[in-house]
């Protein structure tokens, strides 16, 4: 789990573009994610405390923004666009 305010996501995002990992929506705010070894992760992005939270269940650590997370994140922001949130 990590925060877009507070976690260094440049990484995550380079990462996230080299991968170009398929993203399916389950519902706003729920994506699953295929990782690099054709694995699925889920991730949820939603709003604590007005920051913008992003939970991947990877083995990244909490604090550290994953490529699964960001993939989702673009995603669930162009979603929201579209929502008018
Ligand atoms: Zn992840």
């Amino acid at each position: 789990m990590f925060s877009l305010e507070t976690a260094n996501i440049q990484t995550a995002i380079t990462n996230a573009k080299a991968l170009h990992p398929k993203v399916k929506m389950i519902e706003f705010g729920k994506y699953e994610v295929m990782g690099s070894k054709g694995n699925i992760y889920t991730v949820r992005c939603y709003r604590q405390f007005g920051e913008k939270i992003v939970e991947c269940n990877c083995a990244t650590r909490p604090g550290v923004a994953c490529k699964h997370g960001m993939a989702a994140v673009s995603l669930h922001i162009a979603m929201a666009a579209q929502r008018g949130h």
